[in-house]
This record gives C-alpha cells, sequence and structure tokens, in this order.
C-alpha cells in the first residue's frame, strides 16, 4: 500500500472501521445515550458485567468498556463497536477481579473515538479509579474551562472527564465524599458509577433523568441502567435508585445510602419511555411494554381512522403499535420485517447502487401491504428521513393509503440531557407545521400524540418528567446560558480508531 493510498483509508475509512455500526445512512441517525453496569464481590465480575452490558446494547453501540479491581489493581478492556466485537473472550479473560464497572456508549458530546471510550480510567494520588457515565452534563465546557486554566491536562473530549478532576482534586476523606463533591458542581443529567480499588460509588443526579436500578445476585450487589441487565444474570431487583441518592458499596454490602443533594422535583427523560429503553425494562417505576402500549391506544382514542391493517415501524414502535391495533379494533400485522444482522461489517456497495437506504434495515413484506389501508406506527419522527423513506417503500409496494401515527408529540427542540436529537434546524417538527410534514412524508394523515396524552400513559405525574424536547421547558440551565470561550487547544487524534479494532 502506497502513502497516497494510507492518507484515502484514514481519510475514508472502510466500514469495518467505521464508527457508527447501524451501517446505513449514518448522517440520518439520531443517536442514543449510554449504558452503565456494576457488579460488587463477584469471583466472575468481568463476565457479568459483559452479559449485563450486552443487554444494555440498544443504549449504546460505538464503543464498550469493562474495568475490574483484583487486589485493589484496575485492569480495564476498551473498544470501539459491540460488546461482542470488543470482548473476545481472550481480551475479557484479561480483565479480572471481583468488582468493577461496563459502559456502552454512543457519543452524545465529544467525537466517537477510542480515547472517549468508558470507563474512564485514571491514576492519580490515592490510586487509581474508573467512571462510567450515563446523560450529558451542561455545564461541562465551563468546568472543563476552569480546570485547564488551572493546569489539568484533558485526554479526551467527553464530559465525563470533568468529574474524574473534581473527584482527584477533592480533599474530603472518603471516595464516596470526593465523589460528592465532584457532583455537587457538575449540572445536568447523570446515572453514574465511579470505582476504586475497594468500593463502587454509584449515583443519580437530583433530577432522576436517566434510569439507574439497584439488583442482587449470590447475594452480591449489582448496579445496571435498565432491569433487562438485572434479568439476564438472573439478579433479583432490589429497586431503583432514587433520584439525588448515592449509594456507596463495598465487598460487605452497601455501606451508606445517603441524599447529600438538594432535593428537586424528579424530572424523568420520558424520551425513554417512548424509544430509548427496552420494552422488557421496568423504569421511573413503570413497566416500558406496558406505558408504550398505553400510548398506543391514547393514539387511536385521540387520532383514529378507518383501515385495513397497523403496522409497526419496527422494532421501537411495536407495543405502541399493538396498543393501536387492541384500541381500534384494527388487526395488526408484521408488514415491515427488520434485519437484525445489519452491524459494523456490512460492506457498502458502490455510488451507483447505494440509494437503497432503508432497505437495508427495513423491507416490506408485499402480501401485507399491497392495497391496504395502513395505520403506521411510529415512536417519534426526529429528522423525518426515516419516516419519508418508509412510506415510500409502503407506496412502491401498492399500500393504497398510508395513515401515520406517533406515539409521541412533535421534537421541537434539542435535548441536553443526552439524546442526541442535534441541531434544531434538523428537527422536522422545528421547522414544518403538522400538515407541512405530512404532504412532505407523503402521508394521506398524520397524527402526533399531544403532551398531556403521552404524560397519562406514563402513570406518573406530570411535573415528574422532562419534556424539554417538546415544549421547550428545561428543567436546568442549558448550555447557551454558560459562556465558553471557543477550545484553541484541540487535537485531532485519527490513530485510535483505527488501533480501536
Ligand atoms: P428520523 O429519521 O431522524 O426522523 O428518526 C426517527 C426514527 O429514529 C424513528 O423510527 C425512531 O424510532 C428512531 N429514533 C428516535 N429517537 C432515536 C434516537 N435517539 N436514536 C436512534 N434512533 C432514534
Amino acid at each position: 500500500m502506497n502513502a497516497a493510498q494510507i492518507a484515502a483509508l484514514i481519510e475514508n475509512p472502510p466500514p469495518q472501521y467505521h464508527p457508527r455500526p447501524q451501517g446505513w445512512d449514518d448522517d440520518d441517525q439520531v443517536r442514543d445515550e449510554c449504558g452503565v453496569f456494576g457488579v460488587m464481590g463477584h469471583p466472575e465480575a468481568a463476565a457479568l458485567i459483559y452479559l449485563g452490558l450486552y443487554s444494555l446494547q440498544h443504549r449504546g453501540q460505538e464503543g464498550a468498556g469493562i474495568v475490574c479491581a483484583e487486589e485493589g489493581i484496575l485492569s480495564a478492556h476498551r473498544g470501539m463497536g459491540l460488546v461482542s466485537d470488543v470482548f473476545r473472550p481472550h481480551k475479557l479473560a484479561r480483565v479480572k477481579g471481583t468488582h468493577g464497572i461496563g459502559h456502552v456508549r454512543y457519543s452524545t458530546f465529544g467525537s466517537n473515538n477510542l480515547k472517549n471510550v468508558q470507563p474512564l480510567v485514571v491514576d492519580y494520588a490515592r490510586g487509581s479509579m474508573a467512571v462510567g457515565h450515563n446523560g450529558n452534563l451542561v455545564n461541562a465546557g465551563i468546568l472543563r474551562e476552569q480546570l485547564e486554566e488551572s493546569g489539568a491536562i484533558f485526554q479526551s473530549t467527553t464530559d465525563s472527564e470533568v468529574i474524574v478532576h473534581r473527584i482527584s482534586r477533592s480533599q474530603s476523606e472518603t471516595f464516596t465524599d470526593c465523589v460528592i463533591d465532584a457532583l455537587r458542581e457538575v449540572i445536568g443529567a447523570y446515572s453514574i458509577l465511579v470505582m476504586n480499588g475497594e468500593e463502587i460509588v454509584a449515583a443519580r443526579d437530583p433530577y432522576g433523568f436517566r434510569p439507574l436500578w439497584l439488583g442482587k445476585l449470590d447475594g452480591c450487589y449489582v448496579i445496571a441502567s435498565e432491569t433487562c441487565a438485572l434479568d439476564i444474570i438472573d439478579a433479583e431487583r432490589v429497586r431503583e435508585i432514587e433520584p439525588g441518592e448515592v449509594v456507596t458499596i463495598n465487598r460487605n454490602g452497601i455501606v451508606s445510602s445517603q441524599n447529600p443533594f438538594e432535593k428537586k422535583v424528579p424530572k424523568q427523560c420520558i424520551f425513554e419511555y417512548i424509544y430509548v429503553s427496552r420494552p422488557d425494562s421496568d423504569i421511573f417505576g413503570a413497566s416500558v411494554d406496558e406505558v408504550r402500549k398505553r400510548m398506543g391506544r391514547e393514539l387511536a382514542k385521540l387520532a383514529p381512522v378507518e383501515a385495513d391493517v397497523v403496522m409497526a415501524v419496527p422494532d421501537s414502535s411495536n407495543p405502541a403499535a399493538l396498543g393501536y391495533s387492541h384500541e381500534s379494533g384494527i388487526p395488526f400485522d408484521m408488514g415491515i420485517i427488520r434485519n437484525h444482522y445489519v452491524g459494523r461489517t456490512f460492506i457498502e456497495p458502490e455510488q451507483g447502487i447505494r440509494d437503497f437506504g432503508v432497505k437495508i434495515k427495513l423491507n416490506p413484506s408485499r402480501t401485507a401491504i399491497k392495497d391496504k389501508r395502513i395505520v403506521l406506527v411510529d415512536d417519534s419522527i426526529v429528522r423525518g428521513t426515516t419516516a419519508r423513506k418508509i412510506v415510500k417503500l409502503l407506496r412502491n409496494h401498492g399500500a393504497k393509503e398510508i395513515h401515520f401515527r406517533v406515539s409521541s408529540p412533535e421534537i421541537i427542540n434539542s435535548c441536553h440531557y443526552g439524546i442526541d436529537t442535534s441541531n434544531p434546524s434538523r428537527l422536522i417538527a422545528h421547522n414544518m407545521t403538522v400538515e407541512e410534514i405530512r404532504d412532505y412524508l407523503g402521508v394521506d394523515s398524520l397524527a402526533y400524540l399531544p403532551i398531556d396524552a403521552l404524560v397519562s400513559a406514563t402513570g406518573s405525574p406530570p411535573e415528574h418528567f422532562c419534556l424539554g424536547c417538546f415544549n421547550n421547558k428545561y428543567p436546568t440551565q442549558i448550555p447557551s446560558d454558560f459562556s465558553f470561550r471557543t477550545p484553541k487547544n484541540r487535537h485531532v487524534d485519527h490513530s485510535t480508531e483505527l488501533l480501536g479494532q
């Protein structure tokens, strides 16, 4: 390979090096957030964390990492890609210990190369520590600026690294108090696991934006973003960690559970119910599957239509479409089939045959569609690109009418707490009316689930949710409230992405 070929390879990495694993239309993808999993005091800690992360894969597919501690010494393995790509058996075997934490990542802040894959691991004056964070800190930029001015050197571009620096600078006596000191100054969303050679500290921000669960297995405590990760290892569900709660676990069990921060009315992210969490999980006190079905039922009551069949945009919309079908009495059919095996090794064809977009992942089942009046249910429309392509596919396969039903309200603004809904200018409902969107999608009718019906489907009071992306009301200050200088000293590291394989 000559120099020009190497340069071209670095500039345009082949698909197997592509950091976005979905394999199609990456630019059209909105990105998820992250998942965390921790185990304390189990001889198979690394294997359990691997399984937990496997169950949390839907929360992040760009990178994964596990850090374990054996006799006080931390060992880590992190890499780009899916959990099963990153952890081959020989790599998992290297991560030894009886307690540890793991993380799956989809970048919502910072770029997506290896140096940003979590858990972040550092050595500092008191030993080693590792941090795995789900959520987004809105004042990370300003905190980073302050830390850099006082001499701190950052190794990643993640918001989470400011927490690491703040822990290491804390003068408090116990590890937990150092973590609490660090978290006191951050604003935004965190469900976070921090470990050293002895303990794991699990904390959830005072608004409880992201879920976090405590479980128990063979007498040992485990912590997970969602209950589906407890189920995979047959762990008992103990309880959800409360908003604002900080739990410290050592090998002898829970050492302390405290609520050291100013108490807030919870503002849980309602998008966890709409799209992010797995339907077989319970979060924020309810079953995700049940809530999604109720959303579909509400939608059927508020936006009924005469049709032959109800279909979901699989998989995240399946429960809502079933709810619509149950309420309306219109039969549900699997009209669109999803290929579950679109992974990192998908080979992108030449430009000439590339315009097959959505078909790589979703393909209509012809007999279910031809000459049918279809209610098509999706959980959300973000930029409108997926919906438009699916509608075109259904039309090409002879759909007679398409009535699009969305089991969430119009997304009019960005999320600042960990869902990458990107720039408002790319959000279709930020720029168009519902009628304009209907026309753009090419559907016969379009209806969204209104905010109050969405909230009522959750069974929790409206004040317990952050609805910022729907109503532009954010519970905290947001990044534009902080004045930043443009970072002038950020280098670009191409090598880590390639080495990360
Ligand atoms: P878009 O094509 O941008 O309108 O994206 C909407 C589609 O992406 C819907 O089918 C959703 O199920 C799905 N979706 C919604 N939110 C997210 C997210 N945060 N990450 C990935 N996909 C999402």
